[in-house]
């Protein structure tokens, strides 16, 4: 392996001896929909800031073209790519081998080509938990409730199961809210599940987590968050819109609010280090993401 340094040295020395054709390393995403990925800005600006020979582009792939896609950017040497909805669980039998994140969460959202083999990852509840970690400590003595069990939630309760914190878990289908229960619990985590939208869970939380798709057109949430604590840190891991109604209220009742534009930052961070066994330059890849945002 590598580092980004030496990598640099051989790119520049390959750049002389193929006659200034440099060696150029090759990342991207695919999902479908695709066109409103910031994957691409975040990336690139990172390789800019350390002058990288390297590019990051979004691919359309449909969920029949799949297989065709995976053994194309293969073939045509590209060294990891992102994967998006709706392709993070039928990705898995074209790949190779799965990190441990990977078999956990069921899902992967990175591909590194590891010597001709394809390694399967998952960075998006590691990049959750980073983001949190900004925020707060995680231990066994932390009360998490965590709204929605869709993928998205899942990824977020299976990283966090290993600091022991534990999870209440409320969902709309209370079969699927079961289901995360019991897969965090087999995984050796604290897990249990309430009524969406009742019960005493508020007044005891730390962090409430709204992980379902509510927000997303600033609708209001179906439920008051009543009870809750002043000082609570409440996340949503929606960023567009910037603030949903749900932060919102959350905001006004006193509660430390963040939302999801840095588990999006953190995931993208934790896919380059996987790729390029280096230290990402995050501050850069947040600049250019928030500035894409507008921000
Ligand atoms: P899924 O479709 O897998 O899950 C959706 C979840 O939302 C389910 O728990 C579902 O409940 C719940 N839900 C949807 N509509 C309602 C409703 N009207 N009332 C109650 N519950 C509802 O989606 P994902 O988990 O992949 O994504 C969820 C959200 O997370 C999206 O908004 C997405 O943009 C965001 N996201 C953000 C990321 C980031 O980097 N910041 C990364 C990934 C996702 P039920 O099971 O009952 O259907």
């Amino acid at each position: 392996m590598m580092t980004i340094t030496e990598w640099e040295n051989h790119s520049v020395v390959l750049s002389k001896s193929f006659g200034g054709v440099g060696l150029v390393k090759h990342f991207a995403v695919i999902g479908d929909p695709i066109a409103h990925s910031l994957s691409p800005v975040m990336h690139n600006a990172g390789y800019k800031a350390l002058n990288l020979a390297a590019d990051y582009q979004k691919f359309q792939v449909s969920p029949e073209d799949l297989g065709e896609a995976v053994l194309g950017l293969k073939a045509l040497g590209f060294s990891g790519w992102n994967v998006t909805v709706p392709h993070k669980e039928t990705i898995l039998p074209f790949l190779d081998e799965l990190t441990e994140e990977a078999v956990r969460a069921g899902a992967v959202n990175t591909v590194k080509v590891d010597k001709g083999r394809l390694i399967g990852h998952n960075t998006d509840g590691s990049g959750f938990v980073r983001s949190l970690q900004e925020h707060m400590e995680l231990d066994e003595r932390q009360q998490i409730v965590i709204l929605g069990a869709g993928g998205a939630a899942k990824g977020i309760a299976m990283a966090l199961a290993p600091f022991q914190a534990q999870l209440c878990i409320m969902n709309r289908t209370p079969e699927r809210g079961a289901e995360l229960v019991g897969k965090v619990l087999e995984w050796g985590g604290q897990a249990h599940q309430e009524e969406w939208g009742r019960g005493a869970w508020l007044a005891q939380a730390d962090c409430v987590i709204q992980t379902t798709s509510i927000g997303l057109k600033k609708e209001e949430y179906p439920f008051s968050l009543e009870g809750i604590r002043p000082g609570t840190l409440v996340v949503d891991i929606i960023f567009n819109p910037w603030e949903t109604p749900f932060l919102h209220s959350a905001k006004a009742m006193g509660c430390k609010t963040v939302n999801g534009i840095d588990m999006l930052l953190y995931q993208g961070v934790n896919a380059w280090e996987f790729w390029l066994e280096d230290k990402a330059p995050l501050e850069s890849m947040r600049k250019a993401l928030y500035q894409a945002l507008a921000v």
